[in-house]
């Protein structure tokens, strides 16, 4: 009898929901209470040192030494009337998640004269962290380790678990960026610059674009108890091993389903630490899976909304605790059911207030808003390959292609009403009777009519990994677990380098005596005519979707390291130079980790399952067939046993799938000692991919098998339908 998994679900089964109280009935009392905000820089800054920063966070500038020792001073004393005794640079490193380091505010007094509090304008600005045991891709070599962080004036200060928090870039002496937060600034940078001279051409008050994100995240809550005894779930954050239960998701019965108690207690207070930390929470529910949930923020400024997401995975995972569940971001947690994704909502809008994805209320604005979609259409188009590689993952790779939204196609669903616009615009279609969008005639009475047709745009395509859905578009294709920026760094870049180059062709346009509509039509007819073949609104999930997209030129490779190619193509790295979001040494250094991580994941994986059948499963299987075999001759002895007893049939599966299980764990061994024996980490990351991971299947498969034929008492490891339907 296996004693640890019953005592296990014992606990789960009688655990009670945590009370959870708020600290003030109204949410907007506390709403940023751990945030150096603007009212608390009002309230700790002397005047003109507040105006100086304030001026300073809007125009994105530097500051200078001594405003920042003031800045320092008003920050330690806030943060240490409320309770922080520490404060630390926060990055995000090249890894999951993101990176810190406490340090004390003590600090010796002049002369020796006792201890005092202290936090300089130089600790404030920039540190330097050992970069050494932090990923690089080659880019500094370990004795050379130092690289420096430096504070990101546009995202606020917070306190979390009693240390003062600076958002930080990180980067290498060398200059070159190791973390994911320098590039997206640069990126976020670019599209303003190139999204400002578009909306200019319609409205010359504009001064700034700024790029939107608001994240989706979907995740799994797993009873303490029964997670600590799957220590593949432990060591890799997803199962390894597991026979689907009987019943999972096949009856819809938990979408939008009524949230278990112990659920909602851990999302109130979730929620509640979240608007302590100025993070906008909005929409909790469950998802499609069992014990599968998901929560949405209202969208902001992508920097700060990055930073949020970030902040919310490590809260997430600790207010789990509390509430002794454990909350996993893995991708594919589980196979057979829905992994977790982080839907993308990404809209670009002018300082003066337009939503430049949003069809507006005359003519020239829904000119503006078809030139954005165009410009976007083209850009997705052209580096569809690029898009997809800047969400390829190991552990992505489950949910890419797996018949499971989002296929490992790029595409663009557009949706019923704004498919016909476009139609229309490129000569596809003849409007009802109507006279067609052209440069030259007809565009004002056209262009007019988009924000009425579009207003009942409510058709939804869970197929598309890329979705128009109204006033922006939803990236379906993000993994749970992943840092957003790597995404929006792509999708900024390839967006801002699409609208420089409009820019210029419409410039063009107009200095040849064009009128305005004229030009930009002329361009959004090219453009929409070009990036045809990355609209698709049909079955994403279908068996002739990807001959059809093949056909169509888009990139359909499905191995995840092969994906990772996308960022080093010519016609890629001539993007991140043109744009200087990523230094040719950068794109390098990036792949590399990229390969590295995705190797060591496979490794850590193929060792962890080794062990577990190794320990776990075999031992049980032979003993169970041991007293099968037993059963046999005691039958035998009173001559009731005939060699086709359900018995012996049974005995010989479990044989068959032992032996099985020897056989890939050799053939798996083998796999690696040649995976790692390539000469870089790029071909080692195709071997793990094309070697490696199919014996990992294989011994899963027969694991799954013997799962089904060992008596259930004796099996060790706690069940789908005990993870899954247990909270
Ligand atoms: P659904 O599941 O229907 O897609 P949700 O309400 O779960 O919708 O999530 C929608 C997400 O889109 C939220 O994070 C929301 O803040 C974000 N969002 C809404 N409008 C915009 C916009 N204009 N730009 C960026 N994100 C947006
Ligand atoms: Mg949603």
């Amino acid at each position: 009898m296996s004693h640890l998994r019953f005592k296990q679900i014992e606990i789960a089964l009688n655990r009670e929901p945590f009370d959870v109280k708020p600290p003030h009935p109204d949410p907007t009392v506390y709403f940023g209470q751990h945030v150096f905000d603007q009212k608390k820089m009002a309230t700790y800054l002397p005047r003109d040192a507040y105006e100086e920063l304030t001026a300073a966070i809007k125009g994105k500038r530097a500051i200078g030494r001594e405003l920042a020792d003031v800045v320092a001073q008003g920050m330690k004393k806030w943060a240490m009337d409320n309770g922080a005794t520490h404060y630390t640079h926060w990055f995000h490193p090249l890894t999951d998640g993101t990176a810190e380091k406490h340090d004390s505010f003590i600090g010796y007094a002049p002369q020796g004269k006792g201890i005092i509090t202290d936090f300089s304008g130089k600790l404030l600005i920039q540190q330097e962290p050992d970069a050494s045991s932090f990923p690089s891709g080659g880019l500094r070599n370990t004795f050379e380790a130092r690289g420096y962080t430096a504070w990101d004036i546009s995202s606020p200060a917070f306190i979390h678990n009693g240390a003062l928090c600076i958002p930080t870039i990180f980067i290498a002496y060398s200059g070159e960026s190791l973390d994911y937060k320098t590039p997206l600034l640069r990126a976020l940078n670019c599209i303003d610059r190139a999204g400002t001279k578009v909306a200019r051409l319609f409205d010359p008050q504009v001064q700034h674009v700024i790029s939107y994100l608001g994240w989706e995240q979907e995740y799994f809550l797993i009873d303490e108890a029964l997670f600590a005894a799957r220590p593949d779930l432990v060591m890799t954050g997803r199962t390894l091993m597991g026979h689907e239960s009987a019943k999972n998701q096949q009856l819809d019965d938990h979408y939008f389903g009524s949230i278990p108690m112990r659920v909602q207690r851990f999302m109130e207070d979730l929620e509640i630490e979240c608007y302590q930390l100025g993070i906008p929470l909005k929409t909790k529910h469950n998802e499609v899976a069992p014990n599968q949930f998901e929560l949405a923020p209202i969208y902001e400024e992508a920097n700060l909304s990055n930073d949020h997401n970030l902040l919310l995975m490590k809260v997430m995972a600790q207010v789990a605790r509390r509430h002794k569940f454990r909350a996993i971001l893995h991708e594919k947690p589980f196979a057979g059911i829905n992994g977790s994704g982080k839907h993308n909502n990404w809209s670009l809008g002018t300082d003066t207030g337009v939503q430049l994805f949003k069809p507006g209320k005359t003519p020239m604005q829904n000119l503006q808003f078809i030139a954005f979609i165009a410009a976007t259409m083209a850009a997705v188009h052209k580096h569809n390959d690029l898009v997809k590689a800047s969400i390829a993952t190991a552990n992505n790779t489950h949910r890419l292609g797996a018949n499971e939204a989002p296929p490992a196609i790029i595409s663009i669903f557009l949706g019923r009403q704004l498919s016909k616009v476009i139609d229309q615009i490129t000569g596809h279609q003849q409007a009802d009777g109507q006279i067609m969008f052209s440069a030259k005639e007809g565009l004002n009475l056209q262009m007019a009519q988009i924000p009425e047709i579009l207003l009942d745009n409510t058709d939804r395509n869970r197929t598309s990994p890329f979705a128009f859905t109204g006033n922006r578009f939803e990236f379906r294709a993000v993994g749970a677990s992943a840092n957003c920026a790597s995404a929006m760094i792509v999708l900024n870049t390839i967006v801002a380098d699409q609208l420089n180059a409009f820019h210029q062709a419409v410039t063009a346009h107009l200095e040849q005596g064009d009128t305005l509509e004229q030009a930009v039509m002329e361009q959004v007819q090219q453009l929409l005519t070009q990036a045809k073949p990355i609209h698709f609104d049909g079955n994403g999930y279908s068996e002739q979707w990807p001959q059809e997209a093949a056909s169509r030129g888009l990139d359909t490779e499905n191995s995840v390291p092969r994906m990772i190619d996308a960022y080093s193509t010519p016609k890629a790295r001539a993007l991140f130079e043109r744009t200087h979001v990523f230094s040719q040494a950068e794109i390098k250094a990036r792949s590399e980790v990229k390969w590295e991580t995705y190797c060591k994941k496979i490794h850590i994986e193929a060792s962890v399952i080794a062990d577990l059948t190794q320990n776990h499963i075999l031992p049980v299987a032979i003993r169970y067939q041991n007293i099968l075999l037993d059963n046999v001759l005691k039958l035998k002895a009173l001559g009731k046993q005939s060699s086709t007893s359900p018995v012996n049939v049974t005995i010989e599966h479990i044989a068959e799938n032992i032996t099985g299980i020897d056989e890939h764990q050799r053939l798996l061994t083998q796999a690696i000692e040649h995976a790692m024996a390539q000469p870089d980490s790029r071909l080692q990351a195709f071997a793990f991919a094309s070697l490696v991971v199919p014996h990992i299947d294989a011994i899963r498969h027969h694991v799954d098998a013997l799962e089904l034929l060992v008596d259930d008492e004796m099996w060790p490891l706690p069940k789908y339908r005990e993870l899954l339907f247990i909270r």
